[in-house]
């Protein structure tokens, strides 16, 4: 995660759609996102696609934008409904992002998606703002010395941003939800730990800046599902659904047990990457987002609706996987393959999730 370390994450829960007062600029998306012909009453959960954003701003190549298309098509038709398309930096520190505006424009084309940018400043959040983004999500960095290597201000400056943001976007009559999302909420390479009262404490200062939501995100890879459960739980008791997505980096393996043990808090919304795609800049070789397709496989398998379409999913990420040739991709269902009979292990004992 070069430059400025977007680790965010985002939106809110799935059929909650988008909170009272701030519904959608352009086109109101309508993230029902899930599929319908499915048993009625299972709980639900929205995997958020990051992958065109956390995952390629991390690899050297560049994506042509007319395959950045195809992917958020194909993404799309496999139902996913919330996709970061791209983030508004200047071009010469992302240039594989340097395309955000035009990429954003197609999503915005396609029915009923959510289609988010990251914003690092008020700069890429007027653009964002411009360009009719419909969720916008504003980095933060729980850790100080990240906040100030990666985004060159401290936490609370970039509190002081969000509230500029939040003026321009009510200045401009414009719908763009704004969403804080705390990075290195789970410790961060340069520091070390991050008091989880920190973390609490920003997260808060982001909502009363005038963020309309907050996520928490584990931006190296140092959470593990019992620090997810504590925190989450903190955090959910304080803020309830504002904190409305769980953004987990698999670097060491645990990110769907950190999943699970979010969802446990309540969380059900999840970043995730397809193929795993990103990287951490401290650890070479390491997987970036939790992969899309193992997520939606877990969520599935626990009985929860995720509107996804496996298959469609698994060939989406091949076909990307020969778009980035050479790169190193991660995840496990590829390799393995659906099970037989079906999803859904036990339909009659599945995952209401259980408050922590
Ligand atoms: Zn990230």
């Amino acid at each position: 995660m070069p430059a400025t370390d977007p680790t965010a994450a985002a939106p809110l829960a799935p059929s909650s759609a988008l909170p009272s007062g701030a519904a959608a600029s352009v086109d109101p998306p309508v993230p029902t996102g899930v599929a319908s012909g499915r048993p009625a009453g299972r709980p639900s959960a929205q995997v958020r696609e990051v992958g065109l954003r956390d995952g390629l701003q991390s690899i050297a190549a560049t994506v042509p934008t007319h395959r950045k298309m195809a992917w958020i098509a194909a993404a799309h038709a496999a139902g996913q409904r919330e996709i970061e398309v791209g983030s508004f930096v200047p071009a010469r520190l992302l240039p594989q992002l340097a395309d955000t505006a035009e990429v954003l424009a197609f999503a915005r084309t396609l029915p009923g998606l959510v289609a988010s940018v990251l914003v690092p400043n008020l700069k890429g959040a007027e653009r964002a703002i411009e360009c009719g983004a419909h969720l916008m999500v504003v980095p933060l960095s729980a850790s100080h010395a990240h906040s100030l290597a990666n985004l060159r201000k401290t936490p609370d400056e970039v509190v002081a941003e969000v509230a500029r943001i939040r003026a321009a976007r009510d200045a401009s009559g414009s719908r763009t939800l704004i969403e804080g999302g705390v990075g290195t909420a789970f410790g961060c390479t340069l520091q070390g730990d991050v008091a989880e009262s920190e973390v609490l404490r920003l997260m808060q200062a982001l909502l009363d800046a005038g963020a309309d939501r907050v996520s928490l995100a584990d931006t190296v890879g140092y959470a593990d599902p019992q620090s997810v459960l504590r925190l989450f739980g903190k955090a959910r008791a304080r803020v309830g659904d504002r904190l409305a997505c769980a953004h987990f980096h698999d670097t060491r393996g645990m990110g769907l047990a950190n999943a699970y043990a979010a969802w446990q808090t309540g969380v059900a919304r999840f970043d995730a990457s397809l193929a795993g795609i990103g990287g951490c800049p401290h650890a070479p070789g390491a997987s970036g987002n939790v992969a899309t397709e193992d997520l939606a496989f877990m969520l599935e398998r626990m009985g929860v609706d995720t509107g996804l379409d496996l298959p469609g999913l698994l060939a989406l990420r091949e076909r990307v996987r020969g778009w980035l040739d050479g790169e190193t991709l991660h995840g496990t269902l590829w390799r393995a393959g659906l099970p037989k009979g079906g999803l859904v292990a036990h339909p009659e004992a599945l995952a209401e999730p259980v408050s922590a």
